[in-house]
């Protein structure tokens, strides 16, 4: 039950958000609706609904998040541009005010100063939070106000993203149809699907998923809604790992804006990828582990655990090192001299696991 004091402490309801985002959606449904029956909607305004939903999605994964909110990569000023433009068209504020909101997530996640915490449940963190009036005091922002673009894109935000999110896909579709196939399918009815899709983050990728890389807070890594988020399903990862460019760290994970970054690298657009070492996962990752196997043992004196912890310790130090060996040889010593190192590296890692899986009889018999 809300206190009358909870009630005094809350923000008042920002009602010109509010209504917005409760009656837009139905302009995108109806209007296409409408046009579906009684116009037409030519197919080349669904391959722009395409194009669009993947540009503005990825104007707030590729550029609020990965390149304003966390540095993971540096951009030339083409690209900061288009990410700008296209990040205002997926309506959801500026890149200033989304980063500064996004970097207080990332330092105060799941606990009161969290503006979509999880723990104030799935709603609130999706869309609930939006509700609200937000105070911005541009701290931890500083790097931001003195980027010209950035700065740029926040003094003239409402003309830009209403051009750009309804106005620009009129006007193209006019080259095939009517303004309002565009403006009705691929502004108000997209929007309404890039919105629902980059909300899922603050909600969906905190409540469901493996914490493979931080069991200290609630963010996720799923492939299923990585697959309807651009690739920041692997959420988990990225909240132990925030400065890195990547969200799914594996070639084969379902991460378009890890493609597009690392695409664009090639072409020179962009530069200074960051990325974590992989010693640095594998060792996170064991760790977890070894913490993890070690809460199933209930009956086990404490002794008996501490030993076998040690032991455990002992063998994920020295993997770690017969890792970083064999880095190392991969770049100074021959295939055949690297091959050694490497199957160092595997057996010690075999037997960590072996320790790990069956503690063996003199520790717990
Ligand atoms: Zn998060
Ligand atoms: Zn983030």
């Amino acid at each position: 039950m809300t206190t009358q004091a909870e009630i005094k402490t809350k923000a008042p309801i920002d009602w010109v958000t509010t209504i917005f985002l409760l009656t837009y959606p139905l302009i995108g449904i109806f209007g296409t609706l409408y046009l579906y029956l009684y116009d037409s909607i030519h197919l080349a305004t669904w391959g722009l609904f395409i194009f669009y939903f993947f540009a503005t999605g990825m104007g707030i994964t590729v550029g609020y998040h990965r390149l304003f909110s966390h540095k993971a990569y540096d951009a030339k000023t083409p690209v900061k541009l288009w990410l700008l433009l296209f990040g205002a068209a997926a309506f959801q504020s500026t890149a200033l005010e989304w980063s500064e909101d996004h970097r207080i997530h990332h330092r105060f996640v799941d606990t009161d100063k969290d503006p979509y915490s999880i723990k104030k449940g799935f709603w609130f963190a999706h869309i609930g939070w939006l509700f609200r009036k937000r105070k911005y005091a541009q701290n931890g922002v500083q790097d931001l106000v003195n980027d010209p673009l950035v700065l740029w894109q926040h003094k003239h935000f409402y003309s830009i993203s209403i051009f750009m999110c309804f106005i620009l896909p009129g006007l193209i579709s006019m080259l095939w149809g009517s303004f309002l196939e565009g403006m009705f399918v691929a502004g108000f009815l997209r929007l309404f699907v890039v919105h629902q899709f980059t909300f899922f983050i603050n909600s969906a990728c905190h409540v469901w998923g493996e914490r493979t890389f931080s069991k200290e807070q609630t963010a996720r890594d799923n492939w299923i809604i990585a697959f309807f988020t651009f690739g920041e399903g692997f959420h988990n990862f990225h909240h132990e790992f925030q400065s890195d460019y990547r969200n799914g760290i594996r070639w084969f994970d379902y991460d378009p804006s890890k493609w597009m970054i690392k695409g664009l690298s090639y072409l020179g657009l962009t530069y200074n990828l960051k990325k974590v070492s992989e010693d640095k996962i594998l060792q996170k990752t064991m760790f977890l582990k070894e913490k993890e196997t070690l809460h199933k043992f209930t009956n086990v004196s404490e002794d008996k655990l501490r030993n076998w912890e040690e032991q455990l310790e002992k063998l994920r130090e020295k993997t770690l090192l017969e890792y970083q060996n064999w880095k190392q040889a991969k770049q100074t010593a021959s295939e055949s001299e690297a091959g050694v190192f490497r199957k160092n590296f595997e057996q010690t890692k075999e037997n960590w696991e072996k320790l790990l899986n069956q503690p063996g009889e003199p520790l717990f018999s």
